[in-house]
């Protein structure tokens, strides 16, 4: 028995090899698992749970059936698929993890984040992620035709995508302070987060030691961490 964490998989209906690259995934991985957790940024963009695609419509199948045997999969939002709704929610049986959560995973009080929010220095993105969750907000972008919503999701996606300057790479990593400042606030032995796509597992020698562990995006290759009862953990990587 383990427990399996993911994120940053970036679902497209433009990247079929990706999806079936995922479903295989639940099919060979989670047999044997005791939870799924999704740490956000699964899909590229989701402007709202009315969207009826059939891209949404396998994913969706996928995920149910995990939780209708009997696995639990939580979700946690990242800052492309913040809009995931209630009826996605009861469409998977997948359960909505607030960012952060702080879990017990097999006897470590482990914090769980999407990693957005560590990005401390990344100013101009915290003021929009500001606006972004506002559930105002919210409301008048779901109240435009789907049509509209996906034209804005993508003029914004183009935006973001011409920021890949040094000065930017280094704003977009998670801050020291930031993360310090957590693990201390929930006093967390261990943190997982993803967003950053720079994967690791470090161990910090404090009072008490604790460890970070960043997932990697799902781009070049598979990747998920398995976490065993006995405390081990691996970052598992698969092409
Ligand atoms: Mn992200």
């Amino acid at each position: 028995m383990y427990t399996l964490f993911i994120s940053d998989l970036h679902l497209a209906p433009t990247h079929p090899e990706l999806i079936n690259f995922f479903l295989s995934f639940l099919q060979s991985k989670t047999k044997q698992a005791d939870a799924l957790y999704i740490l956000g940024d699964f899909f590229e963009v989701w402007v709202g749970d009315d969207d009826k695609s059939e891209f949404a419509q396998t994913i969706i199948a996928a995920l149910k059936s995990l939780t209708s045997r009997g696995l639990p999969v939580y979700f946690m939002h990242g800052n492309r698929d913040f809009l995931i709704g209630s009826q996605f929610l009861a469409e998977t049986g997948c359960q909505l993890l607030a960012d952060p959560s702080l879990i017990d995973l097999y006897g470590v009080p482990t914090l769980l984040m999407h990693g957005d929010t560590l990005c401390t220095q990344d100013m101009a993105y915290l003021r929009f992620r500001e606006k972004a969750r506002n559930p105002f907000y919210q409301r008048l972008f779901l109240s435009l035709p789907l049509f509209i919503r996906n034209r804005i999701a993508r003029y914004l996606r183009n935006k973001s995508s011409q920021q890949t300057n040094i000065e930017y790479l280094n704003l977009s990593d998670a801050a020291p302070t930031a993360i310090l400042e957590v693990i201390q606030q929930y006093q967390a032995e261990q943190l997982i987060h993803g967003h950053t796509h720079r994967p690791c597992i470090q161990t910090y020698y404090g009072i008490p030691p604790w460890k970070r562990i960043v997932l990697s995006d799902w781009h070049a290759q598979g990747n998920a961490l398995i976490c065993f009862p006995d405390k081990t953990q691996r970052l598992l990587y698969f092409p």
